[in-house]
């Protein structure tokens, strides 16, 4: 009998999402049509922000907003190793060098007293990631970014519907990125957008989402003119419809994370083998990716015997991430070493995603659950 897969993530469609794309088929606009617009329209009014700028995917958006804060060559922007490398690599593609701090071994968020350590005169910006969709440290980070004049670009692709002390996550850093890849909390296909209250950041994104077309419409209607080339990082009409209607759908998506959240709660947090992150009362997470470690010195197995046991059991695990600064590029170009940043180290040794999707169902979580179960009992020490 083949045993079905539980994916770690899945995206949630359903008829109204592919009427709204096919709508979108059936009209004038594939791309650059009203859409778009309303898309940043309905996500600023979410978050309580001024501005937002749509593109082709989270990374786009990653890169547009280190080009808009100027970042350039010898640049430092201060980030996590526990990400995605889109975060360091956006960072490198401006030609700035990504410096990393080590993480919070109980949030798994960059640490703020480490972030201090790496200050120099070339830091220009702090880019903190809310790993798994839980918020960084923003107070501790704008703090110290207000008294250095630092920018602060969050990196927040798992984390829009977050909130930090009663405030929704793109609200409160200089600027916020989003994704909506298909594994995140809401899905464009490929997109992202950057959120910001900066007006001259969201004209400067605009500008570079399109090539660094500048209208001049004083010496013609058809004219413009390129001051610093720009890419083609627009997203399209039909990406944005299906984004307008997973945003009708988000409190349903948010609320279904919880439920099986708590359910995984409940039952991992009885297990001594089993380590949970913590979470701040003033700190709530949309709950992007459920993590967890493992307590290695109580079981007989690695986390490669475990992770495998688990695939094989048709637990679609994962592993978030191995820390950036042991990627060869990382390494090689800016001289990082297995060592550099001992908590990410740690934490990804022992690091294991759970599955966690709305779609998924009771049966789903209970399954996991009880496989997670019986095979941290068949190592148990
Ligand atoms: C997904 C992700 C990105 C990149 O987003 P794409 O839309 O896939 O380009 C960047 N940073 C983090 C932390 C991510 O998880």
């Amino acid at each position: 009998m083949k045993i079905p897969f539980i994916p770690y993530g899945h995206q949630w469609l359903a008829n109204d999402d592919i009427k709204a794309v096919v709508a979108v088929l059936k009209g004038d606009w594939l791309t650059q049509g009203p859409l778009i617009d309303e898309f940043e329209k309905a996500v600023v009014k979410y978050c309580r922000a001024k501005y937002a700028v749509a593109v082709s995917s989270g990374t786009a958006a990653l890169h547009a907003a280190f080009a808009a804060a100027g970042i350039g060559k010898g640049d430092e922007v201060i980030t996590t190793p526990l990400t995605f490398a889109a975060t360091a690599n956006a960072v490198v593609y401006c030609q700035g060098t990504p410096v990393f701090a080590d993480i919070d071994p109980r949030t798994l968020n960059i640490d703020p007293k480490e972030i201090e350590k790496k200050l120099t005169k070339k830091t220009k910006a702090i880019a903190p990631v809310d790993f798994r969709g839980y918020p960084a440290e923003l107070n501790e980070i704008l703090r110290i970014a207000k008294k250095h004049k630092l920018l602060v670009i969050e990196d927040a692709s798992h984390a829009i519907g977050s909130e930090y002390r009663g405030k929704k996550i793109g609200s409160i850093a200089d600027m916020t990125i989003f994704s909506f890849h298909p594994v995140k909390t809401i899905t464009t296909g490929e997109g992202g957008m950057v959120l910001t209250n900066n007006r001259e950041f969201y004209e400067r994104m605009r500008v570079f989402r399109h090539h660094g077309v500048v209208k001049k419409p004083s010496k013609g209607a058809w004219y413009y003119e390129i001051e610093n080339p720009g890419y083609n990082y627009r997203i399209t009409d039909l990406q944005c419809a299906l984004g307008l209607s997973q945003m009708k759908k988000f409190g349903k998506f948010i609320k279904g994370r919880e439920e099986i959240v708590r359910e995984y709660n409940r039952a991992f947090s009885k297990m001594p083998e089993v380590i949970l992150p913590l979470e701040k009362p003033y700190a709530k997470s949309v709950y992007h990716l459920y993590v967890i470690e493992l307590e290695l010195s109580r079981l007989k197995a690695g986390r490669r015997q475990i992770f495998e046991d688990l695939k094989e059991q048709g637990i679609g695990v994962q592993v978030h991430y191995m820390p950036l600064h042991l990627h060869p590029f990382y390494k090689k170009k800016f001289g990082y070493k297995k060592g550099d940043f001992p908590v990410a180290e740690h934490y990804y040794e022992r690091a294991l995603t759970l599955p966690l999707f709305p779609k998924m169902t009771v049966k789903e979580v209970h399954t996991v659950i009880q496989t997670v179960k019986s095979i941290v009992s068949k190592y148990r020490v």
